[in-house]
């Protein structure tokens, strides 16, 4: 049977609770025993998604954005859900230096981060409805083999 377990955050999509949600999937993930630059991928890769449903989902408006976290043996997942504005091309917004605010210094960057730094990126966004975004990481690829071996 597999080792699963949940958690599931909700905040008011303020750029003080950036912080917050970063360090709370992070504290959920440790349970993993992630090395410090897998934990630094997930907290960058987590702070672009809420960032991007808190300027461009909500447009700076005060609503919620959830977070929903799930273990599955080594496999991490982490989901950012909006219900803003929604994404019209998402093809077209994944693209590196793609940017719909350049006006505020945003470089277009921000889901090319998620791709480097997780193993997989899934985007579902409905114009007028919100946005989830679906990122997976292993943890701890290439130890198992050496903790094997060490045996
Ligand atoms: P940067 O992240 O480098 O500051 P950026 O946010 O514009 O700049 P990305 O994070 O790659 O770049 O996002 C690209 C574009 O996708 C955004 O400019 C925006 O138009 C759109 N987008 C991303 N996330 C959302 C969202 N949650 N809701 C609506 N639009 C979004
Ligand atoms: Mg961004």
């Amino acid at each position: 049977m597999k080792n699963t377990n949940e958690m599931e955050i909700r905040f008011d999509s303020r750029s003080a609770n950036e912080g917050f949600a970063r360090v709370a999937v992070a504290s959920f993930m440790t349970q993993l025993n992630p090395t410090v630059e897998e934990v630094a991928d997930v907290k960058t890769a987590v702070s672009e998604a809420v960032t991007n449903s808190i300027i461009h989902g909500y447009d700076n408006e005060i609503q919620k954005v959830c977070i929903r976290c799930r273990i599955e043996d080594n496999l991490f997942t982490v989901e950012v859900r909006d219900k803003g504005k929604g994404i019209e091309n998402i093809e077209e917004a994944m693209r590196p230096l793609y940017t719909t605010k350049p006006e505020q210094d945003r470089s277009g960057m921000g889901f090319a981060f998620m791709e480097a730094f997780m193993d997989s990126v899934e985007v579902e966004s409905e114009p007028g409805k919100g946005t989830k975004v679906k990122m997976k990481k292993a943890i701890g690829k290439g130890r198992e083999i050496w903790t094997t071996q060490s045996l």
